[in-house]
């Protein structure tokens, strides 16, 4: 939990860093500006340069170290708030340099953290214009000289350019892991095939596929024959084993379009688009024969054999489900016949459209 906060924290710390340190720099010149006619005392200059060149890069190590970067980072986008308040009152509120890096920190702080940090960023500016009233006493300047206006340009160019980038690439990684999120809630993580939801979602679609354009597809139901015994000899590490290498198998077997699901415990499901009943029947009496030539060395006496029930698409069929049921029954007579076959039923969904009619 901690180390998830700190991850989180980190990049975030390394995403503002850019940004600031670009702001800080560029906004150097245009309180420079400002500030230089009103000839403020050499501390004044000296907290100047800090701020400016310093202060990105200790802002920086000091969240990074510190042991919850998020907050630490938002301290220092509150420092900089204040700071930006300080220097505003500094330049004695001359309109042109004021509302450029008051502005821009406003857009950091909405970018960062919202309404929230908004409102807190206006708070902490008051605190800080508030603060150098009282060290540095307090003027109007309210015409800015060409020199100001030329100082500001930068910071009004080059700023927006440097969060408009940071945004960018925020936005790509996040695009980036709602695809990866995306394939991980369709995938089984034990065998990475789909899971049953993403599976029976594109069922429909091949059903509909299949009846809008009177093509054949067949489906397949995949049952390991005593699992149980295997787990129960075995363990469930080499059960899980066993799980992944059929779904190893079965992509081996498979062509590009085929889809692959487990459809939940040792039970698997295919999708076998423009194929007829007596191809399919080739393709999974291979993939039987291969998965029960498997031996393994170091367990000599594991052997798997698989139950198959498979199902032709036909226009009798009236919905998907009917079309897995008619493929369950055929499993369910493979595994009543002595199990280690591959078994095909006809005519049950047709059956079941006569007395059910839509
Ligand atoms: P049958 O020949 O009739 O198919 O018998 P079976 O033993 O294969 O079938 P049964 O449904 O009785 O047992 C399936 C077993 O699969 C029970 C369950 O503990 C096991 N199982 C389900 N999911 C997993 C898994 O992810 N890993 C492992 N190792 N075992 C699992
Ligand atoms: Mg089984």
């Amino acid at each position: 939990m901690i180390d998830n906060r700190s991850g989180k924290g980190l990049s975030f710390v390394r995403r503002i860093y850019l940004p600031r340190t670009i702001g800080l720099g560029i906004g150097l010149f245009s309180v420079m500006a400002a500030v230089a006619p009103l000839q403020p005392p050499t501390w004044v200059w000296v907290l100047m340069l800090l701020n400016g060149l310093a202060w990105p890069h200790l802002a920086y190590q000091w969240a990074r170290r510190s042991a919850q970067p998020y907050s630490a980072e938002q301290r220092n986008l509150m420092l900089d708030s204040l700071c930006g308040g300080f220097w505003a009152a500094a330049m004695h509120f001359n309109p042109l340099p004021c509302v450029t890096i008051l502005s821009m920190m406003t857009m950091n702080n909405v970018a960062a953290g919202g309404k929230r940090l908004v409102i807190r960023g206006l708070l902490a500016q008051l605190a800080g214009m508030l603060l150098a009233t009282s060290l540095l006493g307090t003027g109007l300047q309210l015409q800015p000289t060409a020199l100001q206006v030329y100082a500001c340009l930068p910071m009004l160019t080059l700023y927006p350019l440097a969060l408009g980038w940071v945004c960018y690439q925020l936005a790509i990684k996040l695009a980036e892991h709602k695809r990866r999120l995306s394939a991980l809630s369709r995938t089984d993580s034990l065998t990475g095939l789909l899971n049953h939801g993403s599976w029976k979602d594109l069922l429909l679609l091949r059903f509909q596929a299949c009846r809008q354009q009177h093509t054949p597809a067949v489906i397949a139901l995949i049952d390991i024959d005593h699992f149980k015994t295997i787990n129960d000899t075995f363990g469930h590490v080499v059960g899980d084993c066993v799980l992944r290498q059929l779904s190893h198998d079965l992509r081996r077997n498979l062509r590009e379009d085929d889809l692959a699901g487990r459809y939940g415990g040792d039970e698997f499901c295919l999708i076998l688009p423009d194929t007829d009943l007596g191809q399919a029947c080739l393709v999974m009496e291979r993939l039987r024969e291969q998965v029960g030539g498997y031996r393994n060395p170091q367990l000599p006496t594991l052997r798997i054999s698989l139950s198959i029930g498979l199902s032709a698409y036909g226009p009798a069929l009236a919905s998907p489900e009917h079309w897995l049921d008619d493929a369950d029954k055929a499993l369910y007579a493979a595994k009543h016949q002595g199990r280690n076959q591959v078994n095909f039923t006809h005519g049950e969904a047709a059956a079941l459209k006569l007395a059910y009619p839509d």
